[in-house]
């Protein structure tokens, strides 16, 4: 075997060499990650409140999720959508258990859920107006993120995603979040469906009040349009409830869910509900990988263990302490935090400046955590984490706070 020293010079070669420069990333190259722990080809260790984006929702290389994917990997992983495999009708039962009465589509990452959701949206369109091409509009929010396909980038109004790919999907308007009567201005004959995150994650963690929430399910109600959320971020427990809705006490039409879902294996779905489920028949929508055995046993795992331990009612219950000590920060260094938002373990710190000297300083002493839009500092654990680990994060922070003052 080569020594860790020689692996980490390839790895920047290779990288160097070979691989697409769409992302911009310190030269960090991590190996092995366990719980909540990552480490890298140095043999350092860091406490991940990264978490693949939100994406380890049970940390890293859990057991029972290790275990379900090591047999159904060796029982079956893939037999295309042509057939039926019993893992992917349990799992969309299991979903219908959270969302309600309706039915789940398949797929692999949150940009096709998102894709799902707004060819839903089109389908209701010609349903309503009785042809193409009438009632098509979308309406999302300012700020938004949906990804990267050109249904989600045309859904995700910032000059930075959009730049260089225009022309964009037609149809698209934006609203304020938290400002209702902005979507109610934009409503009209043409419009097929109100399309918003029920929290801002990418653009800063901003979340959408319950208030504002049922107003839109009333507007959308009244002028007969979809109200699709994109749960992709803030789904799956990451704020303590399954879906980040359900503190509002507002169902949607549809939902877009990911990140969360497979706890690190890929796969994305969208939930309908009955009424509107119709809209797709045979042949009208499609993708070769969604839903394997595989993909689906990882996502079982991961609903498993959110069940078997708790996790929402722990989420809800250790995120008050944590919340409340970093809230304490902002009090403790007001020049460089500004204040704390989310809910759950869906977290952005609100800081003066760019977020990215913090966050390398926060690397250095062993702490991984993403930035989000607008100098925000964003913490995601893992549903798991210990209240150990979430006192530790608090800790490390306030050192690098301490040191930049
Ligand atoms: C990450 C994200 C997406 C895109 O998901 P991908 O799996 O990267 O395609 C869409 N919407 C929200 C809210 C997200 O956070």
């Amino acid at each position: 075997m080569s020594s860790p020293t020689i692996v980490r010079t390839s790895t920047a070669e290779l990288y160097d060499a070979h691989v697409l420069k769409n992302y911009a990333r310190p030269a960090l190259t991590l190996v092995r990650g366990q719980g909540t722990q990552v480490w890298d080809d140095a043999g350092n260790a860091y406490l991940d409140f990264t978490s693949g984006i939100a994406v380890s929702a049970l940390g890293h290389c859990h057991p029972h999720w290790v275990a379900s994917v090591q047999r159904q990997a060796a029982e079956l992983i893939h037999v295309s959508n042509l057939f039926r495999n019993p893992l992917q009708g349990e799992l969309a039962r299991r979903i219908v258990q959270h969302a309600g009465p309706g039915r789940v589509f398949f797929c692999n990452s949150g940009a096709e859920a998102n894709e799902a959701l707004i060819k839903l949206a089109r389908l209701h369109g010609v349903q309503k107006s009785g042809a193409e091409e009438k009632c098509y509009k979308i309406i999302c929010a300012k700020h938004a993120f949906h990804g990267r396909t050109y249904g989600g980038m045309s859904a995700t109004p910032q000059d930075k995603i959009q730049h260089g790919f225009r022309p964009l999907v037609p149809g698209f308007a934006f609203g304020e979040i938290n400002n209702l009567q902005s979507f109610v201005d934009l409503v009209d004959d043409a419009t097929a469906a109100i399309f918003i995150e029920t929290i801002q994650g990418e653009s800063g963690i901003n979340p959408c009040t319950p208030e504002f929430l049922r107003g839109l399910r009333r507007l959308c109600d009244e002028r007969k349009i979809l109200l699709l959320l994109d749960e992709v971020q803030c789904g799956i427990g990451r704020t303590g409830k399954f879906y980040a809705f359900e503190h509002a006490d507002v169902w949607p039409d549809a939902i877009g869910m990911a990140k969360g879902l497979g706890g690190g294996f890929p796969i994305g779905s969208m939930w309908v509900s009955d009424r509107f489920a119709e809209l797709f028949h045979p042949g009208n929508h499609g993708t070769t990988f969604g839903g394997t055995p595989l993909a689906c046993a990882a996502a079982l795992a991961v609903l498993d263990v959110i069940d078997r331990d708790g996790l929402l009612a722990k989420v809800r219950l250790q995120s008050g302490p944590w919340l409340a000590a970093l809230q304490q920060l902002a009090v403790e260094f007001p020049q460089q935090v500004l204040g704390v938002r989310g809910l759950g373990y869906l977290v952005g710190v609100q800081m003066a400046s760019d977020p990215a000297p913090y966050l390398a300083a926060l690397r250095e002493r062993g702490l991984l955590a993403p930035s989000a839009g607008g100098n925000v500092v964003r913490f995601l654990p893992p549903l798991n984490v210990t209240p150990a680990d979430l006192v530790k994060s608090v800790e490390i922070f306030r050192s690098v706070l301490e040191a930049k003052r």
